[in-house]
C-alpha cells in the first residue's frame, strides 16, 4: 500500500518513497510549480495593489480634510493663519469719509484673537492697512472690505459704516478709481479714501506711515 505522502498531489501518481516522488515532481510539474509561483507573485502584486489605492485614498482623505476648513478661514483666497507672516509685508491707509465726516476704521479688522490673522488686517484705529502674507500677492479693497465685514465682533462693520451704500466712490493716491473697488490693489504705502455721500473739496492723498 502506497503512503498518501508518496501520491504526487498534483497528478496523484505514486511512488515508492519521497525521494521519487520529488524528483517525479521536479521533472513533470516544473511549469505547474513555475505557474502556482506567477499566481503567488500576481496576488503579491494585488495586494500592492490594493495598498497603493488605500495609501491614495488616505492622501486624498487627508488633502480633503485639511482643504475643509469652517469656510471662514478662508476669504476671497485669504487665509487666516496662526501666526503673522511677514515675508511679504507692507502697507497701505484707508480713510472712509461718510456724509463729509471722518470716520474710524476699527482696529482688529480680520483678527480673530487666539485663533488666527488674516493676510490683511489692522492692529489699531489708524486706519493702516496690514499685509502681511507668505508670498508677494496683489491683494484688493475688496478682499479687505470682506475680511471686514466678515471678522467676528468687529462692529461696526463696512456695510454699517456707509450705510448700505452701493454708490461710494474711492480715490487712491488723490485720483478717483472708476474700476470697481473690488479691484483695487492694495500697493505700499496707498492712500485710499472711501467717500459715501457728498465728496469734500480736499480729500488726503497721502499717509505719513513713520517707518511701517
Ligand atoms: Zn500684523
Ligand atoms: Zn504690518
Amino acid at each position: 500500500m502506497v503512503d498518501a505522502e508518496k501520491k504526487c498531489d498534483i497528478c496523484g501518481k505514486a511512488f515508492e518513497n519521497s525521494s521519487k516522488l520529488n524528483q517525479h515532481k521536479s521533472d513533470s510539474h516544473k511549469n505547474l510549480a513555475k505557474v502556482k509561483k506567477t499566481t503567488s507573485n500576481s496576488s503579491r502584486n494585488k495586494v500592492t495593489a490594493i495598498a497603493a489605492v488605500i495609501a491614495m485614498i488616505i492622501v486624498v482623505a487627508v488633502y480633503l480634510s485639511e482643504n475643509q476648513q469652517s469656510p471662514a478661514t478662508v476669504i476671497q483666497g485669504v487665509r487666516c493663519d496662526p501666526t503673522e507672516s511677514i515675508d511679504f509685508h507692507i502697507h497701505a491707509h484707508l480713510d472712509v469719509i461718510v456724509d463729509g465726516k471722518s470716520v474710524t476704521v476699527p482696529a482688529g479688522i480680520g483678527i480673530k484673537p487666539n485663533e488666527c490673522l488674516y493676510w490683511l488686517h489692522t492692529h489699531n484705529t489708524s486706519g493702516v492697512i496690514h499685509i502681511e502674507a507668505p508670498q508677494e500677492t496683489t491683494f484688493t479693497l475688496g478682499q479687505f472690505i470682506q475680511i471686514w465685514d466678515n471678522t467676528p465682533s468687529i462692529s461696526p462693520t463696512f456695510e454699517e459704516i456707509i450705510n448700505g451704500d452701493k454708490n461710494f466712490k474711492v480715490f487712491v493716491n488723490g485720483f478717483e478709481y472708476k474700476d470697481s473697488y473690488d479691484k483695487i490693489p492694495l500697493n505700499a504705502h496707498d492712500e485710499i479714501v472711501i467717500v459715501s455721500g457728498s465728496v469734500p473739496p480736499t480729500l488726503p492723498q497721502s499717509y505719513e506711515f513713520n517707518g511701517l
